[in-house]
C-alpha cells in the first residue's frame, strides 16, 4: 500500500542588519570568538536589551513579500531552557503574538506543477551562540558572537507532499527573502538554517501521522536527502506495526541517517511568558503601508512582466529571474536592442556560466550586444562567436570585432574566396560530384561541410551554398 508524505518547515533566516537584536555589538561574520559581545547579549545582570529598529523593520519587509499580515501590536516573549550556548537562561523570541501571519509562497513541485505552500507565521528572534567542539582536545568551546543575532523565522503549514516539494520551496522562499533585501541566506554562513518536521499517512486520510523532526539542517541537498531517509524510516516503522515516536532527530549527511537527538519538547517545557523588560512592540498602520510601499519587485512579479515586456517563454523568464542580477543583465542587454529572445539564450548559456564561476559579469551589456550584432549581420558563426564570447570575458577593453579579426575567426562571404574554396573541393571530390549531377541532391550539405572544413570554418555557410549549386549546375 502506498503511502503520502506531509512536509512542513521551519525556516530561521538572519536579518541583515549591522547589529544585533538587542544590542549594539556588531554581526560580522568570521570575526575571533568572543569579540563581538557585551553584558546584554552575554545576559550578565542588570544588562537591558534595546530592539533594533532595523531588524524590526526587515522582519515586517520579509513578512510582506510572503504576502503575511503584520500585526500593530506584537510581543517578545523569554523561550526558557538552558543550554551551554545560551547563557542568559533564556532566549527571547516571540510566542502567542507573533510579528506577522497568514502568508503563502508559489512554487513549482516538480510532482504537483503549480502550487502554494502557507505561511503560518513569521517570528523575531534572537540566535543562540554556537558550540566549538574542535578547537580543543576533549573540550568544548562556546562562541558567543552570534548570541543575540536577529532572526526571523518562518513556519509554513504542513503543505509539501515530498522531499522534492520541500527543496522547491526553500529555493522559492530564498529567492523572495533575497529579492526583498532582508537577508542574504547564505547557508554557508548559516544565515538561513531549516528545521524539517515530517509525518506519513494513507492517502485520503485527513489526519496528521505523528511527526518527527529533522533539526538545523545546512543545506537544501540535506534537507532533501534527510526527509527522504525519515519517511522511508516512518513508513518501515508503520508497516513492520510499530508507532512513530514524536522525536527530534539529527541528519548525518556522512551517513545519509537520521538519529534521534531528544524527545521532541512541546511549547510548555519552555515555560513561556513575557519579556518583562521589553514592552509590546508597537507599529502603526501607517509605517506597515510604508514598509510595503517599499518593497522591490519580488519575483513572481518580475517573472511575470519579463514574460509579456519581452515575449520570452515561461521557462526563460523563470531562469532569468531566478537572481536579481542575472535579470537585471537580461534587461540591460534587451536594452540596447537586442532581440529579447536572442538576449535570453546569451544570457542563459555562456552568460550564466561564467557568471557563475565568478559571480560576476566579465563582458558589459553593450559589449555583448555588439558580438550579437556580428551573428545577426553574418560577419560571426554562432560557434566563433562563444570563443569570442570567452575572449572577451579575460581581455576587457577589447571590442568584439577586434577580437575576432585577432582570432581569424570573421567568416568570409566575399565571392572570389569562396569559389576558390568550392573549386578545390570539387577537384577533390570527382566522384560525389557526379554522383550529384546524377540526382543525388543529398550530397549537397557533404560539400558544404567540406568547404567549411578547407575554410577553417571561416567561409559563411548561407553564403557557399549558392555558390556550390552554380559551379555544380553549370559544368
Ligand atoms: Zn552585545
Amino acid at each position: 500500500m502506498s503511502w503520502e508524505t506531509v512536509v512542513g518547515l521551519e525556516v530561521h533566516v538572519q536579518l541583515r542588519t549591522r547589529t544585533k537584536m538587542f544590542c549594539g555589538c556588531r554581526t560580522t561574520f568570521g570575526d575571533p570568538p568572543n569579540t563581538n559581545v557585551c553584558p546584554t547579549c552575554l545576559g550578565l545582570p542588570g544588562a537591558l536589551p534595546v530592539p533594533n529598529a532595523q531588524a524590526v523593520r526587515l522582519g515586517a519587509r520579509a513578512a510582506l513579500a510572503l504576502g503575511c499580515s503584520v500585526r500593530g501590536r506584537s510581543v517578545f516573549a523569554r523561550k526558557n531552557y538552558f543550554y551551554p550556548d545560551l547563557p542568559k537562561g533564556y532566549q527571547i523570541s516571540q510566542f502567542d503574538q507573533p510579528l506577522a501571519a497568514g502568508g503563502r509562497v508559489a512554487l513549482e513541485s516538480p510532482e504537483r506543477g503549480r502550487i502554494e505552500v502557507g505561511i503560518t507565521r513569521l517570528h523575531l528572534e534572537e540566535d543562540a551562540g554556537k558550540l566549538v567542539h574542535d578547537r580543543f582536545p576533549a573540550k568544548t568551546a562556546v562562541d558567543l558572537n552570534r548570541a543575540g543575532i536577529p532572526l526571523a523565522e518562518i513556519v509554513s503549514e504542513p503543505d509539501m507532499r515530498s522531499p522534492a516539494e520541500a527543496r522547491a520551496y526553500l529555493v522559492a522562499l530564498r529567492q523572495i527573502l533575497v529579492y526583498a533585501g532582508v537577508s542574504d541566506c547564505s547557508m554557508e554562513q548559516g544565515s538561513l538554517r531549516v528545521d524539517a518536521n515530517i509525518s506519513v499517512r494513507r492517502p485520503g486520510e485527513s489526519r496528521l501521522g505523528t511527526k518527527t523532526e529533522v533539526k538545523n539542517l545546512n543545506s537544501f541537498a540535506n534537507v532533501e536527502r534527510a526527509l527522504e531517509a525519515e519517511r522511508v524510516r516512518q513508513i518501515a516503522l508503520l508497516e513492520s506495526g510499530e508507532r512513530v515516536s514524536q522525536v527530534t532527530l539529527l541528519f548525518n549527511a556522512g551517513s545519509g541517517q537520521v538519529k534521534p537527538l531528544r524527545s521532541k519538547e512541546e511549547s510548555h517545557d519552555y515555560r513561556y511568558f513575557p519579556d518583562p523588560d521589553l514592552p509590546p512592540l508597537s507599529l502603526s498602520a501607517e509605517w506597515i503601508a510604508d514598509q510595503r510601499a517599499e518593497l522591490p519587485e519580488l519575483p513572481d512579479a518580475r517573472r511575470a512582466r519579463l514574460e509579456i515586456a519581452f515575449g520570452i517563454p515561461a521557462y526563460d523568464a523563470r531562469v532569468l529571474t531566478s537572481e536579481v542580477a542575472l535579470a537585471d543583465y537580461f534587461e540591460s542587454v534587451a536594452a540596447v536592442g537586442v532581440d529579447p529572445k536572442t538576449a535570453a539564450n546569451w544570457v542563459m548559456g555562456d552568460v550564466m556560466s561564467s557568471y557563475n564561476e565568478r559571480g560576476t559579469f566579465p563582458v558589459s551589456a553593450e559589449r555583448l550586444a555588439g558580438l550579437i550584432a556580428l551573428v545577426r549581420d553574418g560577419v560571426l558563426s554562432h560557434q566563433a562567436a562563444k570563443r569570442v564570447y570567452a575572449e572577451l570575458a579575460t581581455s576587457p577593453g577589447e571590442e568584439p570585432k577586434a577580437v575576432a579579426e585577432r582570432l581569424g575567426l570573421v567568416q568570409v562571404s566575399d565571392q572570389g574566396a569562396l569559389a576558390g574554396w568550392v573549386d578545390e573541393v570539387l577537384a577533390a571530390h570527382r566522384s560525389e560530384v557526379e554522383r550529384y549531377r546524377g540526382g543525388e541532391a543529398k550530397l549537397m550539405g557533404f560539400f558544404v561541410g567540406q568547404v567549411m572544413k578547407r575554410s577553417k570554418g571561416k567561409a559563411d555557410p548561407k553564403a557557399v551554398q549558392p555558390v556550390l549549386q552554380e559551379k555544380l549546375l553549370s559544368r
